[in-house]
């Protein structure tokens, strides 16, 4: 059946004085109904970016070049404001990183609640209390009646970003995106986040779209994920093959870089050097000078997406044609 999202060769420029840059090259991605998709890469990799563009919600400049989003079959990309507003919220429920973007602090959870469920269903102030005190109990918030009246400040981080949960749950949607959902966190809390953003997907069969730096959320949460850096897609493919035998060797180092979920220890091993800025993305492919495996043709030419066993891979090792 038809994904719930398809972007198709998305490429995504920002203008600036001295020049248009380039945030996304030409990235696919699909996503079913039910399925969690995660994104993966760096800071700088366009992981942020590509939520952003999905919600028409592009920032300082930026505009979509090329390439076409849809959502389960209608073409969102090119709507005018005043058609994407309202499918934000309904049709697309967001979750972001700082808690304070979806929660206003002058307002009660209840009202908060009971406007978007008002805003995106046909109820009724009563019937909008009701499934406000439903959304907060899924949510794994005890006493939701009394709950309702308490403003977000009476809330620790983890109880805020349940409640962002049930806003972006609160129109029924058939997407969420969520951007670094529980980055913010303390790591005691950030696995049942996780956990209950995932099992509350799952039961509705709501696709989700989960952006993080974090390979080991990935592995944790997502059916399939796609590993991004400078703007592009380098690996993409089933979350188990994936983690179990990365082939990109950027795959391979974010793997390296999962920390053990019994200690935090001193050092991770990490990817030397970083993200390049988008200034200056270098040519051939954009990972060459951080590659331990860098190789003939790798500073020249542009490794594309090719299927190698289940999943996706952009890198000339995996080139039958490339010199070696
Ligand atoms: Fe490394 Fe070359 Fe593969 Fe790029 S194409 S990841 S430089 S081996
Ligand atoms: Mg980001």
């Amino acid at each position: 059946s038809e994904p719930v999202l398809s972007v198709r060769d998305l490429t995504v420029e920002f203008r600036t004085r001295r020049g248009s840059l380039t945030a996304l090259d030409g990235i696919s991605l699909q996503i079913s109904k039910g399925e969690v998709l995660g994104v993966v890469g760096e800071s700088g990799a366009g992981k942020s970016v590509t939520g952003a563009a999905v919600i028409g919600l592009l920032a300082g400049g930026g505009r979509i070049t090329g390439g076409e989003i849809r959502l389960s079959g209608l073409r969102i990309d090119n709507l005018p404001e005043r058609q994407m507003r309202p499918i934000r919220g309904k049709r697309i429920g967001m979750v972001f990183q700082d808690p304070s973007v979806s929660l206003d602090p002058l307002l009660t959870i209840g009202d908060q609640l009971t406007e978007t469920i008002r805003v995106h269903l046909n109820v009724d102030a009563a019937g909008a209390r009701r499934r406000a005190v439903e959304l907060l109990e899924e949510t794994g918030i005890a006493n939701a009646e009394q709950r309702l009246s308490s403003y977000p400040h009476e809330f620790s981080g983890g109880m805020r970003q349940r409640v962002v949960i049930a806003l972006a749950l609160a129109g029924e949607p058939e997407l969420v995106i969520a951007d670094e959902p529980t980055t913010a966190l303390d790591v005691s809390v950030q696995a049942q986040i996780l956990e209950l953003l995932r099992k509350l997907c799952r039961e509705r069969r709501t696709a989700l779209l989960l952006i993080t730096h974090d390979m080991g959320v990935i592995a944790r949460m997502a059916d399939r994920v796609a590993v991004m850096y400078a703007g592009r897609v380098v690996e993409v493919g089933p979350v188990d093959e994936v983690v179990r035998r990365p082939r990109h060797p950027y795959a391979r180092g974010l793997m390296a870089a999962i920390p053990p979920l019994t200690h935090r220890p001193e050092r991770l091993v990490q990817i030397p050097g970083s993200m390049p800025r988008l200034s200056a993305i270098p040519v051939g492919c954009a990972f060459h000078p951080r590659c331990e495996a860098s190789f003939g043709p790798c500073e020249r030419s542009r490794p594309s997406l090719r299927r190698d066993g289940p999943v996706d891979v952009a890198c000339h090792l995996f080139d039958a044609d490339a010199a070696r």
